[in-house]
């Protein structure tokens, strides 16, 4: 893994962000958990996605449906024959791969190679193979390729096979009476079950959208670059419902839109990167990415996809319950399209994260810092008395009280007003409020920018008005 980003997976655990899952048991791969600033953070990214969809477009609407659902619904979605990645394994090492991701970092090669052509005609050879379902192809491939596992160094591999990535779990006490069900792979389909009861509740019209948070599940095969790829993450899907023929106007719409929302957030343009697809999956006629630059390189964090009818059509035939809008403007009946937005909150997070991350050398000193947008900071400002004495912790306690309402605001009187500086430069704090003896005389306060390091004096009584500013998105 990348040096930078080990930094990063260090800081996260260091400043209370990010913790593997079960540590004292050695963690379990793929699986972490949230520490008090990173749930903070993790929260202030749902709500703004939530608000931003629901609260600024009349047309979008929440759920929260539940993890489980009937089985038939992952028949109906396509999940139960082709949720699969093709997995290969290295008889030496015994190590496990994802054929796929095999043949990509193998393009990736050619290509930083300057052998554009050529990875481009591996990854089409791959897609050839793959939607014939030819996996002695893909092992053919691989071995032809000379890839070798980079633990054994050999290409000694088994036969590819396609492995579900759904976890299953049983329902009913009784072992005769249990069925098997699923931990949903993504929350869509919470959403497509629900259209009509939604639609008819809400009283809404289409073109109209339902917007969720929730988690999902896949056993994925490689879990790597930390909370990236996990095995239980949260996912925040907006499905649109539009009039069949105008998706791609809707498509369009909101690809900007999405893209647009990330900018806002802080995301610098030359690290974001629209990745249009070539090779459609089977329920889509349009389907691009909004790629990060992370520090391994440009990847996924939000899919756009214009998915068609496939959906609501296919719960139709299974359910046998029609799954019909009627139009009342055109004077028809008919099922939706829909265009999804698709985000992974943790990869969000990641993102915001390493975006963030700032380690410098400042006059021959190493600053770190997270400069997070104050509107997603996990702590607002820090409130801290110059000394434990003469009433200014009395005086500070007053301002934590008149903000704490509105703000997340952390108080702190140990250790010297440096140290606890630099205390909030690591949570990424975008302000500090000192309390010092003219505070006692004139009811002004310092502020210290995290950013520049800069100090000015304020009035208390222009605080919660600077951070409510300072704040909003
Ligand atoms: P990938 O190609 O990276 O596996 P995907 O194309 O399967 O992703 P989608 O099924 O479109 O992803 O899921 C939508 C979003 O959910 C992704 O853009 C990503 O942000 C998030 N996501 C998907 N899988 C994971 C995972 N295993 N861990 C964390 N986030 C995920």
């Amino acid at each position: 893994e990348n040096a930078q980003l080990k930094d990063i997976i260090a800081h996260a655990k260091e400043y209370g962000f990010v913790y593997p899952s079960s540590e004292i048991y050695d963690g379990l791969q793929a699986v972490y958990d949230y520490g008090a600033y990173g749930v903070e953070l993790k929260n202030n990214l749902k709500r703004l996605w939530w608000e931003t969809m629901t609260r600024l477009n009349e047309n979008i609407v929440g759920i929260d449906a539940a993890i489980f659902m009937h089985p038939t619904t992952w028949k109906a979605s396509g999940h139960v024959d082709s949720f699969n990645d093709p997995m290969i394994d290295n008889k030496d090492s015994k190590k496990r791969y994802r054929a796929d991701v095999l043949i990509e970092d193998k393009a990736a090669a050619y290509e930083n190679a300057g052998d554009k052509e050529r990875a481009q005609e591996l990854l089409n050879a791959m897609g050839r193979l793959l939607e014939a379902e030819d996996l002695a192809g893909v092992r053919d491939l691989i071995v032809n390729e000379a890839i070798k596992c980079p633990i054994s160094g050999t290409s000694n591999w088994t036969d590819v096979r396609q492995f579900n990535l759904m976890f299953s779990t049983q329902v009913g006490s009784v072992a005769e009476d249990a069925s098997t069900i699923y931990l949903r792979p993504e929350t869509a389909q919470g959403i497509f079950v629900n259209f009509l009861n939604v639609q008819k509740t809400a009283r809404m019209k289409v073109p109209f959208g339902i917007a969720q948070i929730g988690k999902a599940f896949r056993n994925e095969i490689v879990a790597r670059q930390f909370i990236f790829r996990m095995r239980e993450f949260e996912q925040m899907e907006m499905q649109f419902f539009v009039r069949p023929g105008t998706e791609l106007d809707w498509y369009k719409q909101w690809a900007e839109t999405r893209m647009k929302w990330h900018k806002a957030l802080g995301i610098p343009e030359e690290k974001l990167r629209r990745h249009d697809h070539e090779k459609l999956a089977h329920y889509a006629n349009a389907a691009m990415d909004i790629e990060y630059q992370f520090p391994f390189g440009f990847k996924e964090v939000e899919g756009i996809h214009s998915r068609t009818d496939f959906d609501l059509k296919s719960h139709q035939e299974f359910s046998k319950k029609k799954q019909q809008y009627f139009d009342p403007e055109i004077n028809q009946n008919y099922i939706p399209y829909v265009i999804e937005t698709s985000i992974g909150a943790d990869r969000l997070f990641l993102m915001t994260l390493c975006n963030a991350y700032v380690d410098e050398e400042v006059e021959g000193k190493q600053r770190t810092y997270l400069k997070f947008h104050p509107a997603i900071a996990p702590v607002k400002a820090a409130i801290l008395p110059l000394t434990k004495k003469d009433g200014l912790p009395e005086k500070a306690h007053e301002i934590v009280e008149a903000l704490k309402y509105d703000f997340n605001i952390i108080y702190e009187e140990a250790a010297s007003i440096g140290k606890r500086y630099t205390r909030q430069d690591l949570i990424g704090t975008p302000f500090c409020i000192a309390v010092d003896h003219q505070t006692l005389e004139d009811n002004t306060v310092t502020i210290r920018h995290r950013d520049t390091t800069e100090q000015e004096r304020v009035a208390i009584a222009d605080l919660h008005g600077r951070l409510a500013e300072a704040c909003s998105f």
